[in-house]
């Protein structure tokens, strides 16, 4: 069984794509942290993640076993991700690679901006997690003061705001809900609440897999 995630930051999808992971015992792929990735390995170099062939040129040597760690959830390689994002190549250079995750012999849970759209059109469930930008910044702010950075509110806010822009307006796979996407806002929603929906939603399917 494949699992595309999708929505916009800090909206909870990688809370819930771990929870689903761990429930059906399937393997997990954070497709922003390859992104998040690239970008490190640029910054690192002392590059211009603005630069296409300096991006293009971390993206065909990201190793996928390089992409944990606390180095990659700063704000400052986030907005490095969301520039080389943006780029054609870097996406093409990096979506076998998820195509290959998800193809598993179990399958598994992918979360990020264009899995239901593009990298698994095909897979078995959808969802597009997302929440008010207000709540997803106070959700990151807190993440980001509880892990020791000394930012505000509003900075992170801002942050979000430019970041949405950038990934929903781009010309190559850009932010959108798949027509066949299952929407999941939680901004008033509990996680645990949300996980719950998520599952009835897949039991669903599944007892209409077998049906047919
Ligand atoms: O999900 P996360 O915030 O870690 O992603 C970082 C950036 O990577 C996003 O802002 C987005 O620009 C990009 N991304 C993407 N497509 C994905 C996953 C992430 O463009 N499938």
């Amino acid at each position: 069984m494949i699992i595309a995630i999708d929505g916009p930051a800090a909206s909870g999808k990688g809370t819930m794509a771990r929870m689903l992971a761990d429930h059906y015992d399937l393997a997990h792929l954070d497709t922003g942290a390859l992104y998040r990735g690239v970008a490190w390995q640029v910054l690192q170099q002392g590059g211009d993640p603005a630069d296409a062939e300096t991006a293009l040129n971390a993206a065909q040597n990201l190793s996928i076993s390089g992409i944990s760690g606390p180095e990659l959830r700063t704000p400052e390689v986030a907005a490095a991700a969301s520039i080389v994002a943006a780029m054609e190549p870097v996406r093409a250079a990096i979506l076998q690679v998820q195509r290959d995750f998800a193809h598993q012999p179990k399958g598994a849970v992918l979360d990020g901006r264009d899995i239901g759209t593009v990298v698994c059109p095909e897979a078995d469930v959808k969802l597009f997690i997302t929440a008010s930008v207000e709540e997803r910044a106070r959700r990151r702010h807190a993440e980001l003061v509880a892990g020791g950075k000394d930012v505000t509110f509003e900075g992170v806010l801002a942050d979000l705001q430019e970041r949405d822009a950038r990934d929903s307006s781009r010309a190559v796979s850009p932010l959108t809900q798949a027509e066949d996407a299952h929407l999941l806002d939680t901004t008033k929603l509990s996680i645990e609440a949300a996980f719950k929906r998520a599952c009835d939603l897949i039991e669903t399917h599944s007892q209409e897999g077998v049906r047919h």
